[in-house]
C-alpha cells in the first residue's frame, strides 16, 4: 500500500470528503525471516537511516525493529533545537551537513516537520568567554557557516526582557547562528517513517531484540521477541541503551547512560521567537507554537536507564531561567520529562563499523544528537551501503578513544558527565 502524498491537492480533497479518507501513515508488517539490513532502533536516526538506504542507496530489503513505539524515545523528548554553531573540524562540516539537510528536508520527505529557522543565540557574560565564541564564530565562518557576533545591544533589541544587570552574570552579548532554530520533533520520526514506508522498508514496532547472534565473528541475525530475523548487515542506532545492545554482541562501549530532563510551561503570547541559552549556566529555552516556554539545562549527573528526572535538576534549571528572565518566576510549570542520554567519553558521537563483521554502531550522540538525525542517517546509510565512512563523517571513529584522536568540543577530558 502505498501512503498518497500529501499536497494542498490532496488536503482540499480530504476536506471535501469530510477528512475521511485519510490513509494510515505507514503499514503494519509481520517481520520477515531475513532481510539485508535490520536496523535496531525506531527513533530519528534508525528511521532516517532506513530512509536514506532506500532513496539514496536503492536498498529496500530492510527492517527498522523497535521495541515501544516509533518516536517513544529521544526523538520524541528533545527540546526540538537545530543548528551547526560548532568549533572542531571534526564536527563542523558533520553539523553543517545536517542543518542543510533539514533545509530541504520536507521536500525530501513530502512531510511537514515545521522546520523554523529563527535562530540560536549564545549568550556569554564574560571578556573570556565572548572571545571562545568569537572563536568559534570565526570558526564557522572560515567553513562556510552562518555566524553573527552581537553586542549587548544588539542582544538586547532582540530580547528586552533579558537581565542585562545581572549582578553575577551580566550579559555581554551573544553568537548568533540566524539558520539555527527548530524542528518539530515527533513529526521527524514520522515524516522519516511515512518515507521509508513508501520506499518499502519494514517498520516493526513492539519488537525488543534481545540478543545479536554472531557466527565466526561475523554478525547474520537478531533475537527479538517477535522471533529470530537474519540479516546480512545490522545497524545499532539505539540511544541510551547502545551499551546494553552492543554488549549482546560482546562489545563493551565507551559510553555512560545519563537522564536529560526538559520542561515546559502553561501557554503565554508570543514573546521569544528564537533559542536562546544562558552562558553562564545550563539553561536554554525556545517558545513552542502552542505558546509554552521550553526549556531545558543539564543533565543529571549519575548514570540511569530510568526515563525520569531529578527535584535539583528541576531547581537549578529554573535558576539558571530566574537569572537570565526573572519574569519567568511567574509562569508555571506544566509538564517535564526525562531521556536516556548516551554520554561518549568526549562528548561526540560514534558512526562506525564494529569489531564483529556486518555491525554497524550508530551511537554516542549525549544530548545533541536530534539536531544531528538527517546527516546522522545520511551517513550511516552510507556506511552500511559501501562499508566505507562518508566524508564528513570520518572522524567519528569507535577507535578514537583509544588512538587518541578525541573530537572533545568542550575541552572537558575524559568525563562524560561533563560534555
Ligand atoms: C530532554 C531532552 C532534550 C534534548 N534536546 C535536544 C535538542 O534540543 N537538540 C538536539 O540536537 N538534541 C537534543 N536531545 C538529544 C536527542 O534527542 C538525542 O540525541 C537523539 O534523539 C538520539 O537519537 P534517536 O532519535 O535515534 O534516539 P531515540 O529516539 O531514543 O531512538 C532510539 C530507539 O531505540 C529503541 N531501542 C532501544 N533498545 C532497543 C532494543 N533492544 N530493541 C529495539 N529497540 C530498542 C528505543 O526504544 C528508541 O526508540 C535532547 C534529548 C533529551 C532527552
Amino acid at each position: 500500500m502505498l501512503a498518497e502524498k500529501y499536497s494542498i491537492v490532496s488536503v482540499v480533497a480530504q476536506a471535501l470528503r469530510g477528512q475521511r479518507g485519510w490513509k494510515p501513515v505507514w503499514r503494519e508488517p509481520e517481520p520477515r525471516a531475513e532481510y539485508d539490513v535490520v536496523i535496531v532502533g525506531g527513533g530519528g536516526h534508525g528511521l532516517a537511516t532506513a530512509w536514506y538506504l532506500a532513496s539514496q542507496h536503492g536498498i529496500t530489503s530492510v527492517a527498522v525493529l523497535e521495541k515501544g513505539y516509533l518516536g517513544s524515545g529521544n526523538v520524541g523528548r528533545n527540546t526540538t533545537i537545530v543548528r551547526s554553531n560548532y568549533l572542531l573540524p571534526g564536527n563542523i562540516p558533520f553539523y553543517e551537513h545536517s542543518l542543510k539537510l533539514w533545509e530541504g528536508l520536507e521536500r525530501d520527505i513530502n512531510y511537514n516537520a515545521m522546520v523554523s529557522q529563527r535562530g540560536v543565540l549564545n549568550l556569554f557574560h564574560s571578556d573570556a568567554q565572548r572571545d571562545a565564541y568569537a572563536r568559534r564564530g570565526n570558526a564557522m565562518r572560515l567553513h562556510g557557516v552562518d555566524a553573527e557576533l552581537l553586542d549587548r545591544d544588539a542582544v538586547r533589541r532582540l530580547y528586552p526582557f533579558f537581565d542585562y544587570d545581572n549582578a553575577r552574570f551580566p550579559i555581554q552579548g551573544g553568537l548568533l547562528q540566524p539558520r539555527g532554530g527548530t524542528v518539530r520533533h515527533d513529526a521527524v520520526a514520522w515524516g522519516y517513517a511515512r518515507a521509508a514506508d513508501r520506499r518499502g522498508v519494514d517498520l516493526i514496532q513492539n519488537c525488543e531484540v534481545t540478543g545479536i547472534r554472531v557466527e565466526g565473528g561475523r554478525a547474520v541475525g537478531v533475537e527479538t521477541g517477535r522471533g529470530v530475523i537474519r540479516a546480512r548487515k545490522i545497524g545499532l542506532a539505539c540511544a541510551g541503551n547502545s551499551s546494553r545492545v552492543a554488549a549482546m554482541a560482546g562489545l563493551r562501549l565507551p559510553i555512560e547512560s545519563h537522564v536529560l530532563q526538559a520542561f515546559v510551561s502553561e501557554g503565554i503570547k508570543p514573546l521569544v521567537d528564537g533559542v536562546v541559552t544562558f552562558g553562564a549556566g545550563h539553561f536554554y529555552m525556545s517558545q513552542s507554537d502552542k505558546g509554552g516556554l521550553v526549556f531545558g539545562g543539564d543533565i543529571d549527573g549519575y548514570n540511569s536507564y530510568a526515563q525520569r528526572g531529578n527535584l535539583p535538576v528541576v531547581e537549578d534549571v529554573c535558576e539558571g531561567g530566574m537569572a537570565l528572565m526573572p519574569g519567568i518566576g511567574r509562569l508555571r510549570l506544566l509538564r517535564q520529562w526525562g531521556g536516556l542520554m548516551d554520554m561518549s567519553m568526549d562528548g561526540s558521537p560514534i558512526i562506525d563499523r564494529t569489531p564483529v563483521e556486518g555491525l554497524y554502531l550508530n551511537a554516542g550522540w549525549c544530548y545533541g544528537g536530534f539536531k544531528a538525525t538527517p546527516a546522522s542517517g545520511w551517513c550511516f546509510a552510507h556506511l552500511i551501503a559501501r562499508d566505507a565512512p562518508h566524508p564528513v563523517a570520518t572522524a567519528f571513529r569507535l577507535d578514537r578513544f583509544a588512538t587518541g584522536h578525541l573530537i572533545d568540543e568542550k575541552g572537558a577530558g575524559a568525563q562524560p558527565n561533563l560534555h
